[in-house]
């Protein structure tokens, strides 16, 4: 049998000339002997491009590979991408929509609050932290220190000077070493161009005793079971790798991150990978988030007597506590 050659097998895939391709090594055990795992299309917000996603023969890690230069990249983070979006008018649906952001950036303060306290001297940096609303909502809460990196540029808020604000890549940045409580990564490590450089820097930037956290997709669950090529955890191609439990675990430990506690959920809504699995898997790709605003939530609450046990069901989500060993 020839050799699985990723070069070779996308030329057989449908994508515009100006993309710029480049290989890349399994992120994990810098293996390049891969086999074929699916082929993800960017289903969210119907962009054109056929990316294709491999496994790793030695460690079994999935990665996007070749995946799209970083420069080229950029263009798929346009001011639709869902987590950068700013207030909008929803006419009588806005109270609701309003209410299900912030119930993102509450869920995620419960979560951070069962494993730490946070106060005035609690210092929080979120990687990727788009408009930073987790950010605010701590500081509003709880008036404690808080920094963001992310690579969008011209990021605009209300409040948003309130942030120790860094753009660009996480780990080119110059911030204080062993000086944060807590660092929070909510799926953006899924879209990391060099995970290793990553969590070696955020290691240097935590203080003895303080907390990372990360939530990611999770590709061993039901949702991925579901929808395959078009669960919405793939997100091509802007996920770089779609992480199962041991994967996951695996690359902190290498880093030797001790792992306090591993969940089989997130803060992120289990129900949007199940509404728009469904859609994607029915109706195509590409979702007008003014004509889904409706059935969306009209869907949460036929499914909540299943929602309601959302965080024993490994639907679509997983997260890790993790601290210096
Ligand atoms: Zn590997």
């Amino acid at each position: 049998m020839t050799k699985f050659d990723p070069i070779l097998n996308i030329k057989a895939f449908v994508n515009p000339d100006h993309f710029d391709f480049e290989s890349v090594n399994c992120y994990q055990c810098g293996s390049n002997e891969s086999t074929f795992f699916l082929k993800g299309e960017e289903d969210l917000t119907g962009k054109d491009g056929e990316f294709q996603y491999v496994k790793c023969n030695n460690c079994e890690l999935v990665y996007q590979n070749p995946r799209i230069s970083i420069s080229g990249i950029k263009e798929f983070y346009d001011t639709e991408y869902i987590a950068h979006r700013k207030k909008k008018n929803w006419g009588i649906l806005t109270p609701l929509y309003e209410h299900a952001m912030s119930k993102h950036d509450r869920e995620k303060e419960k979560l951070v609050r069962s494993y730490m306290t946070i106060d005035k001297n609690t210092r929080v940096l979120d990687v990727g932290c788009a408009v930073g609303t987790f950010l605010l909502h701590l500081n509003k809460k709880y008036e404690c220190q808080i920094s963001g990196v992310d690579f969008k540029e011209n990021l605009d808020y209300p409040d948003f000077e309130k942030i120790d604000f860094h753009e660009g890549l996480f780990y080119e940045q110059d911030l204080p070493k062993q000086s944060f409580d807590l660092i929070t990564m909510w799926h953006f490590f899924e879209h990391d161009y060099d995970p290793n450089q990553t969590l070696k820097y955020a290691k240097s930037l935590l203080k003895p005793g303080g907390l990372l956290i990360i939530e990611v997709p999770r590709l061993d669950s039901l949702t991925f079971k579901l929808f395959k090529s078009k669960w919405p955890g793939i997100q091509a191609p802007q996920h770089t790798a779609l992480y199962d439990k041991k994967n996951l675990v695996n690359i902190l430990h290498k880093h030797d991150y001790k792992i306090d506690h591993y969940l089989p959920y997130g803060a992120f809504p289990a129900y949007f990978y199940i509404f728009t699995g469904t859609y994607f898997r029915t109706l195509g790709k590409g979702l007008n988030l003014d004509k889904i605003v409706f059935p969306y939530f009209l869907g949460q609450f036929l499914l909540s007597p299943i929602l309601w046990f959302q965080k024993k069901l490994n639907l679509s989500m997983q997260t890790v506590v993790c601290s210096k060993s």
